[in-house]
């Protein structure tokens, strides 16, 4: 249930609710706004009884929350949540653009790509060390000595860095290496990770699972809520479906519909969406169109090269091209892309 506090109540009358809800067993999360302040308790209400908390000085309504995901959702928050990594905004009105190779493959190649990104203006470069591949026998990353790569290309060039955690074990690597950490698709509802990830406070991108709904989708990131880790931007990276033409359909359809329902940023990845280089351009513009926060985009040097996913990642010639299309769109859109 939601807590409404009056304009006027004291810090008394809302640490006094606070403890009772927290001796009745409720999980709590505060939304402390300039007008006022919101409770969010998750628990049991059966345990309340016939004890209303209406009347409790201060507080001006309680409200049931009926969505299945609550701290995500909007009833939770009105406003849209702005996330902010290093000087990159996503939501709230900014848009930030993500730009990287599918995998570090060696550290020329990586500090190539991130000197091309600075020069391009982006702020936030992916990478990924740890792979999820179909296959045990496919190219799995670098590991360690590619999150080491990455840091050394980012902190060099002044970027966030943003990468694939899929082992809570690896979770102190990533504290270490990564501004953001990256849950992929595959372990969308892996609800260990989530958890895990919930403890921290650093942002993180959750992907949508290869076959999850949109509810599926929200239940995933209040996962990581509810352990107080509200810094999550969602990431529509395309869905299942009958069609061979393209590696998956990107639904940009969902972007609308999230944001009815969450206040969480949400970004696109068309690389993944369609696993066609000559579809990326187009999806990622009608991504920003459609109201994304924020696109990621597969990039290589030489995509013909590419270790993993160079079918789907465009050079960086045409990742300039496409990045000047996106500003202009932003700009329609009334998405501020610098700081
Ligand atoms: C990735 O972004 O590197 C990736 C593997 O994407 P997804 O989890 O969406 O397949
Ligand atoms: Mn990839």
């Amino acid at each position: 249930m939601i807590i409404v506090l009056k304009p006027t109540a004291t810090e008394e009358q809302k640490e006094k609710i606070l403890s009772k809800l927290k001796s009745y067993g409720f999980k709590i999360h505060l939304s402390e706004g300039v007008e006022r302040t919101i409770i969010g308790a998750i628990g049991d209400e059966r345990t309340l009884g016939d004890r209303p908390l209406v009347s409790f000085e201060g507080v001006e309504k309680v409200v049931p929350i009926l969505k299945p995901y609550k701290v995500v959702s909007r009833d939770f928050r009105k406003d849209d949540a702005l996330i902010q990594v290093g000087s990159a905004k996503f939501g709230a009105g900014y848009l930030s653009v993500i730009a990287g190779p599918c995998s570090v493959e060696n550290e020329e190649m990586i500090f190539n790509v991130a000197e091309r990104l600075k020069k391009a203006g982006v702020k936030v470069m992916r990478g990924g060390a740890f792979k999820p591949r179909t296959s045990p026998y496919a190219f799995q990353g670098l590991g360690v000595e590619g999150l080491k790569y990455l840091k050394k290309a980012a902190d060099t060039y002044n970027l966030m860095v943003v990468t694939e955690l899929m082992d809570p074990r690896d979770i102190d690597m990533f504290i270490e290496y990564s501004d953001i950490i990256q849950i992929g698709a595959r372990n969308m509802q892996n609800f260990r990770l989530l958890s895990e990830v919930g403890k921290l406070r650093k942002p993180v991108i959750l992907k949508r699972g290869l076959c999850s709904t949109i509810k599926e989708f929200l239940m995933a990131a209040e996962y990581i809520a509810n352990e107080g880790n509200y810094n999550i931007i969602l990431c529509e990276r395309g869905i299942r479906s009958f069609d061979t033409e393209t590696r998956n359909v990107l639904d940009l359809s969902a972007i609308p519909v999230i944001k009815a329902n969450s206040y969480l940023p949400v970004i696109v990845d068309p690389s993944h969406g369609t696993g066609r280089k000559d579809c990326v351009g187009s999806m990622a513009l009608a991504a920003v169109a459609a109201g994304a926060d924020g696109v990621m985009i597969e990039v290589h040097p030489k995509p013909e090269e590419a270790l993993s996913d160079g079918d789907q990642s465009i050079n960086l010639d045409e990742f300039d091209k496409i990045l000047s299309k996106i500003k202009n769109i932003a700009k329609i859109m009334d998405k501020s892309i610098e700081d």
